[in-house]
């Protein structure tokens, strides 16, 4: 794929064939070289409808379903612009959360084993079934797809602050659980509570530094403090809406005269049948996925509490695999957009009305995992960010799960992270191999590269301490 240098960390893809706008791909010139093959997704999704400005990729880009993952994309309401759900990903509204501890880790440390063993035991994760909230039925499950995160707490699963510090106030309006399948639901019942995966993980952390001590300070984070780092999803609720509302498109297409390059980019206008339905489902699992991440938080709390007396309280949740109506200025005029952002997080600007007062003036906290072997990052959106204002999700991937679990076994992978003092708790030795941090990129080299392209700013680099994985 041709690609031209606009200028450092940022590169054109040159608009041809059908595409509407050009690609814009955000890279150092090492990451680049992982990103080559998903460069054609990247052209793929500039063909769809009322796309405008650009079909943008993250320096974290990586294969995806239909659109790349690292991939951004917004299509304007008011001018025919389509949703796919593939654009979001099949695990919706996966996300990322973190919570301070009121205590640096000389207090914590004589207490961390206890912590750790705590964690493996109250929080549900693998392929089972979900827990901490026993679920009374059906119409608690709706309750949750409308009210997510409000619904968790107002259930006494929580503190009202949480609700502030949480992207959109923990839930999304706009739920239509009518387009939630039986079969979503069935799965959904099961899992509320629960972690998923080894992709999906529980990480107790320390601020290892501060690069905006005045934004760190903001945030509530300090050099030596201990952290929790939450990153899950909406589990098998979300995978079968997604499969079921792909299939949807799929067949409603042609009736609306869009053909797209792979049938994985299955889309339909927004304001179609198909469309509303899809966003209507994918609010509810989004709501689904930010009670989740609340319930674990939860669960988390009462372990600190009861081993180290520790309180927690929540920076910030954010998703990185969601599509929100938002207005943003293109060329001049203010326009409603279907901004698509998949392994990619929104990072609103200082002064931006949609963030919570007290941290308003510093701009929205953006949460990176890396691995827990490396590190993680908290970052800040910045004025004038790019692609929509939206940045990074994480490392990304640069081998296959299964490249990676040939690699290396489950127990030398924890035997060597726990030699570095990292203490971990797995649920599967195959989900751990598979999680290695050698099958990602190098964190602070995607950072780096967010940074210097202008889509956000450093704020502090946290190192892991110990693990629970799926
Ligand atoms: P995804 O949402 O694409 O599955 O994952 C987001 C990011 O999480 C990955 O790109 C990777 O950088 C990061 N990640 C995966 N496993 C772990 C872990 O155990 N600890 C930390 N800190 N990050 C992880
Ligand atoms: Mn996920
Ligand atoms: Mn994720």
């Amino acid at each position: 794929m041709e690609l031209v240098e606009e200028r450092p960390y940022r590169y054109r893809i040159e608009r041809r064939g059908p595409m509407r706008v050009p690609g814009v791909v955000f890279a150092s010139r090492d990451l680049l070289a992982d990103a080559e093959q998903s460069l054609e997704q990247v052209a793929n999704v500039a063909t769809l409808p009322g796309i405008v400005g650009a079909s943008y990729a993250m320096p974290d880009i990586h294969w995806g379903y239909g659109f790349p993952i690292g991939g951004v994309a917004a299509t304007d309401l008011d001018d025919g612009g389509v949703v796919s759900p593939g654009g979001v990903g099949f695990d919706i509204s996966c996300g990322v959360r973190l919570l301070a501890a009121d205590a640096d880790r000389r207090t914590v440390e004589p207490a961390l084993p206890a912590i750790m063993d705590g964690l493996d035991r109250s929080i549900p994760r693998g392929a089972g079934p979900g827990g901490v909230w026993r679920m009374t039925g059906p119409g608690q499950l709706e309750r949750i797809l409308r009210g997510g995160s409000r619904y968790a707490v107002d259930e006494g699963y929580g503190e009202q602050r949480d609700l502030t510090r949480c992207e959109d106030g923990g839930a999304v309006a706009d739920a239509d659980v009518e387009q939630v399948s039986p079969r979503a639901r069935e799965r959904g019942l099961g899992q509320v509570g629960s972690l998923g995966s080894a992709n999906h993980f529980l990480e107790v952390q320390q601020v290892a530094g501060v690069s905006d001590e005045r934004v760190a300070a903001a945030f509530g984070l300090s050099v030596g403090q201990v952290c929790v780092m939450i990153h899950c999803g909406s589990r098998g609720l979300g995978h079968q809406i997604c499969t079921d509302h792909v299939r949807a498109m799929g067949d409603a297409m042609s009736r609306y005269g869009i053909t797209v390059p792979d049938r994985q980019l299955a889309c339909t206008p927004v304001d179609s049948p198909q469309g509303r339905d899809y966003l209507g489902a994918m609010a509810a699992a989004a709501n689904y996925g930010r009670a989740n991440r609340q319930l674990l938080s939860h669960a988390a709390r009462r372990v600190f509490e009861k081993a180290a007396g520790v309180g927690l309280s929540l920076v910030y949740d954010v998703s990185h695999n969601l599509a929100k109506i938002e207005t943003h200025t293109v060329t001049g005029s203010r326009r409603r957009l279907c901004v698509h952002r998949k392994g990619a997080t929104r990072a609103f600007p200082p002064g931006h009305p949609d963030l919570p007062e007290d941290l308003r003036e510093f701009g929205q906290p953006v949460l990176i995992p890396g691995t827990m072997g490396t590190a993680s990052y908290v970052l800040a959106g910045v004025p004038g960010g790019d692609a929509f204002f939206s940045t990074c999700h994480g490392a990304g991937r640069v081998m296959s799960r299964h490249r990676a679990a040939r690699a290396v076994t489950g127990r030398e992978l924890r035997a060597r992270l726990e030699a570095d003092g990292i203490a971990v708790r797995p649920k599967s030795w195959r989900g751990l191999a598979e999680e290695a941090p050698e099958a990602y990129k190098d964190v602070s080299e995607v950072v780096a590269a967010s940074e210097a392209a202008g889509l956000c700013r450093s704020v502090a680099r946290l190192v892991p301490l110990g693990v629970v994985k799926g």
